[in-house]
Order: C-alpha cells, then sequence, then structure tokens
C-alpha cells in the first residue's frame, strides 16, 4: 500500500434530502475548497451551486450518453482522481446520508483497499428530514417507540449482470411501474414487518408499493394503517398524499406519485395533517433562474427564495486577476495619445514610488493582496503610505487585511475620492490607483499626476457547467435586472435548451434586449427590484393578465 498522503483525499458527503439549507457545514466547507466534485443525480442544484465555481464537475447520475455510470466504475473513478491529483480533494456527493441506502460504503471500501485516505461527511437523511418536512415527526410518544428504515427496491440480482446504484433505482422506479414483477426482487421479511409497532418507512419503493402494501396485509397489519407518500421532500415541489395500506397502490396511480418519494406507514402519520407547517408559498414550485455579476450578494434571490421559488443564481461575469502582468497607465497629462496604456508588468518593488495608494472596490483589494502575497510580499511594502478608499465596504475589505484606511470620502463615489485626495495631499504626493479594467477616468481626470495599476479584469464566464444547463433548460422563466444581463445570457447559454422561453424583465430596456433574443416578456412597471419582485408574483398567482 502506498503512502495515502501522496494521494488526494476523498470526502463522502451527504447532501441532505433537496433544501440547499440541509447540508451540513461541515459538508458546504469542503464543497467551497473541493478540486472535484463527483455528484449524484438526486443532489439538488441549490447545493450544487455552492461548490467551487473552479471544481470539476462530475455528473455521475448520467453520463454523456444518458447511461448511468455503474458502481464499479464510481469506485474506480473516485481512487483515480484521489491517486492522479496528489493534494487534492475530491468531494463524492450523494443525495441524503452516504451511508442510508447510498452506497457509500462500498465506495469507502474501495478507498481503503486503494489506500486512499477519506473521511464521511454525514448527511441529513431524506428517510427523517422528509417526514419532518410535511409535518411527520417518526416517532411519538404514546404512538411509536421505533422506527425502522427499509428499501423498497433491492439491488438487482446478480444474474442480471447490471449494478445499480441509488439513482438509477430512483429511475427505474418510474418505468417499471407498469411492466416489472416487484416480488422477483424483493426479499424483504414481511412476516416480521407486519408485526413491527414502530413507524415504517420506504425508501425507493413506490413501484413496489402495491406489492408491499398488500404482502403487508397479508401478513397481518392492519389495511387500515394511515401512510403518506412524501414526493420531492424539502424541494420546493415537495408535495404529500394520504393514503391507508389498502389504498396504497390505487392512491399512487390516481396521484400520480413519482420518484424520488418516500413511503411512511403507522400512526405518526396522522400528526402530519395538524403539524404539516411548509406553507404554499406564492412561487412555490417555479424554478426561476436569476442572473447576476459574480460575487455579488443578491437581494433578490432571497426575496425569491423567501417566496418559496427553487432560484438557480447563474453569474454572467467573472473575475480575473491581473497583477502583476497589468497595464500600468501613465497620467493622462504625460501621455499624449488616447492609447496611454502600458503593457509592462508591474514590479510591485515599483510601490515605493508611490506615497498614496487608493482603492476603489473589495474586488481591487482582494486582487491586489492575493498577488502581493503569491509574489511573496506582505504587508510591510505599505509600510509609511497613506491609504484612500472609495468607501465603506472597500474600507473594510481592507481592514479585512489589516489595513486601516486614512482617507474615505462621505459620499461614497470616485469623483468624491479624487476630489477629497486634491483637497488632503500635496501636489508633490504620488497616487497609485488600484482599479479594474472596467473603471472609469473619474479619477484619473480629478488627479492628472495619479499612476493607474490594472489589477484585475472583468470578463463574461466563458461557459455554464453542465449541471447548471440542465437546470435552465427545466426552469419556469429567466428573471433579467439588465440588458447586459440578457445580452450576456444569450451569448453563454444556447437558448434553444430553454423550453419556457418566459423571462421577467426590470424595465423597458431590458425588454426590448430580452425581446430581440427571442424570449416571451413580462416587465415591471418600474426599474425597481421591489416592483420586479411584485411582478413575479403576480404573473404566478393572478395568471398572465396580471
Ligand atoms: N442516501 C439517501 C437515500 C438514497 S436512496 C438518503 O439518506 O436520503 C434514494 C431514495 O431516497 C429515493 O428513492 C427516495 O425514496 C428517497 N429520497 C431521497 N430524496 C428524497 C426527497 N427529496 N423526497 C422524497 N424522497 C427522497
Amino acid at each position: 500500500m502506498e503512502n495515502s498522503n501522496h494521494f488526494g483525499k476523498v470526502y463522502l458527503i451527504g447532501a441532505g434530502p433537496g433544501d440547499p439549507g440541509l447540508l451540513t457545514v461541515r459538508g458546504k466547507s469542503i464543497l467551497e475548497k473541493a478540486d472535484v466534485v463527483v455528484y449524484d443525480r438526486l443532489v439538488s442544484p441549490g447545493v450544487l451551486s455552492l461548490c467551487s465555481p473552479k471544481a470539476k464537475m462530475v455528473d455521475v447520475g448520467k453520463m454523456p450518453t444518458h447511461h448511468k455510470v455503474k458502481q464499479s466504475e464510481i469506485n474506480k473513478l473516485l481512487v483515480k482522481f484521489a491517486v492522479e491529483m496528489p493534494g487534492a480533494t475530491v468531494a463524492r456527493l450523494k443525495g441524503g446520508d452516504p451511508f442510508v441506502f447510498g452506497r457509500g460504503g462500498e465506495e469507502a471500501l474501495e478507498l481503503v483497499a486503494a489506500g486512499v485516505e477519506f473521511e464521511v461527511v454525514p448527511g441529513v437523511t431524506s428517510a427523517i428530514a422528509v417526514p419532518a418536512y410535511a409535518g411527520i415527526p417518526v416517532s411519538h410518544r404514546g404512538i411509536a417507540t421505533s422506527f425502522h428504515i427499509i428499501t423498497g427496491h433491492e439491488k438487482e440480482v446478480d444474474s442480471r449482470k447490471s449494478e445499480v446504484g441509488s439513482d438509477s433505482v430512483i429511475l427505474s422506479e418510474v418505468r417499471s411501474t407498469k411492466s416489472k414483477d416487484p416480488s422477483q426482487n424483493l426479499s424483504l421479511d414481511f412476516e416480521n414487518l407486519a408485526k413491527c409497532q414502530g413507524t415504517l418507512i420506504f425508501l425507493m419503493g413506490i413501484a413496489n408499493m402495491d406489492f408491499i402494501a398488500r404482502r403487508l396485509i397479508e401478513c397481518g397489519k392492519d389495511p387500515k394503517t394511515p401512510l403518506a407518500f412524501i414526493e420531492k421532500g424539502t424541494t420546493p415541489n415537495q408535495r404529500t398524499v394520504m393514503a391507508t395500506l389498502e389504498t396504497a397502490g390505487e392512491t399512487i396511480v390516481r396521484e400520480n406519485v413519482t420518484a424520488p418519494a418516500i413511503t411512511i406507514m403507522g400512526g405518526v402519520v396522522e400528526l402530519g395533517k395538524t403539524l404539516a407547517w411548509k406553507k404554499n408559498l406564492p412561487l412555490s414550485g417555479k424554478r426561476l433562474v436569476v442572473t447576476r455579476a459574480a460575487k455579488q450578494s443578491s437581494g433578490i434571490t432571497a426575496r425569491l427564495t423567501a417566496l418559496g421559488a427553487e432560484v438557480i443564481e447563474t453569474p454572467m461575469i467573472e473575475t480575473r486577476n491581473v497583477l502583476p502582468y497589468c497595464h500600468a497607465e501613465l497620467p493622462s497629462c504625460i501621455a499624449n495619445s488616447s492609447e496611454n496604456k502600458v503593457a509592462e508588468p508591474v514590479e510591485f518593488e515599483d510601490l515605493k514610488n508611490f506615497d498614496i495608494l487608493a482603492f476603489t472596490s473589495t474586488n481591487g483589494v482582494e486582487c491586489f493582496f492575493k498577488q502581493l502575497f503569491a509574489a511573496g510580499y506582505d504587508v510591510r511594502v505599505l509600510a509609511g503610505k497613506k491609504i484612500a478608499s472609495v468607501g465603506k465596504i472597500t474600507e473594510k475589505k481592507l481592514l479585512e487585511y489589516g489595513i486601516r484606511c486614512d482617507y474615505v470620502p462621505e459620499d461614497h463615489t470616485g469623483e468624491g475620492l479624487g476630489l477629497l485626495l486634491q483637497k488632503v495631499v500635496g501636489d508633490e504626493s504620488r497616487i497609485l490607483l488600484l482599479q479594474g479594467n472596467l473603471a472609469d477616468d473619474t479619477l484619473l481626470k480629478l488627479l492628472p499626476k495619479a499612476i493607474r495599476w490594472t489589477v484585475y479584469e472583468t470578463l463574461p464566464v466563458a461557459e455554464l457547467p453542465d449541471w447548471k444547463r440542465e437546470a435552465i433548460a427545466s426552469a419556469d422563466a429567466i428573471v433579467f435586472a439588465s440588458s447586459s444581463a440578457v445580452e450576456n445570457f444569450a451569448q453563454i447559454s444556447s437558448l434553444s435548451s430553454f423550453v419556457s422561453r418566459l423571462s421577467f424583465c426590470i424595465g423597458r430596456m431590458t425588454e426590448a434586449s430580452a425581446k430581440k433574443h427571442g424570449f416571451e416578456t413580462v416587465t415591471s412597471d418600474e426599474t425597481t427590484m421591489d416592483s420586479l419582485v411584485k411582478k413575479i408574483v403576480e404573473y404566478y398567482t393572478m395568471g398572465e393578465n396580471a
């Protein structure tokens, strides 16, 4: 066995049942730094969006040819990533808990055999959380003193030479409803299950439930035992369908209960009638795509989520460090031509030539320090210099690096900063502006002797990961807050795959761009987020003529 330190480390992470809020803190922190994420079909887009944008995303719920990757291949894949990527963080992300009918144990055994270090990050299992979201406690004093989690679909028999992971089972649940004889695959001890006084919770059991219910009744379980199917639990599409043991099969057909769903049986189910706490919100069941600039906190996402929507945030631009090979910009009074950029590598040594460093964005601060540290320097190169910031947020960011600002204008604008520096610093002070490539010339005009280093570039996002494309394809609508968002979206996403074509637009300009690109549009009355959110709610609660 080789020394595992030479390999990457694999984390078997439970993603929880769907609601991204149910991912553990530990799981989230690993996903944020993961180099590779190997994920299953059941993992929700909300959880996938928490993964590092730089991570290689590997969908083993489905191969490019739409066949699922076999379990044995997944095992090999995990070993391969760990072996080929020394020091890497490999996240194996599975629905619910990795060790509850998730085949996590098999993957762990394979990692042990290969000498790969691993860690298990348990997840919130659907077996307990999904009933909880339907207001059904799995145990309750006086009603159920135990609960039993059972698979309603076992691994297919070896003679069929097929290996079935948790997600393919779900697919086959749907497919097999009509045809297969489920009893072939099930070796449950119905005699004992029927005697159990506790709550029975079946995962992966919808296709076989008619058979399971009949066998339980045959073995003596009360046909009137209350039962609930909970479909897509904890997601915006959660649905609870109540039945009894004797009406289970017909209810599935009548109500078209589809996977993923769990079946829960026992007296506790009755409590769901009183305790169902999850409200039907105005946007429940709607999947909306929100375009936004990377890293920007998105108020609209929080508001739409609070109204019940599932929001897929899609950044349209990304920032990239450009130091130390950045453009040093000459003072405009010296440069005669309009093309006054000099594509010279910037030397951090040159910082000694400046008295004042002015930052105009948090991105500028982050990119500057990242590059400074990467080049082997630290904050001591700033000793004795005065530091200026355009506003409070940038000032706060500087404080994170241990730097207190000397100058912050009251109005938090570039113009305010220029005027302030004009006033407080002497004519001979040498000012360095640290800005992005899209910064306007306001400061350079007000401070003609200043030099600008472009420390980061803002670029359109080059492409979307597969999971996001798929999430967008099935979304109900896209929310556009600007014409540039429409343009960027049209550039990176193939519209033909977006089935709904409906867009919610802020203002007439955005609407015009969306129309130009073939979207149907519903436009806010005013160009404010409030008005846009109001319009979306009106549309879904009052119909298209709202
Ligand atoms: N490891 C998972 C279970 C994998 S088996 C866990 O701990 O939750 C897959 C089965 O889990 C599905 O067939 C379904 O029965 C159940 N399931 C998973 N997520 C679900 C959800 N959001 N709503 C309802 N059932 C779910």
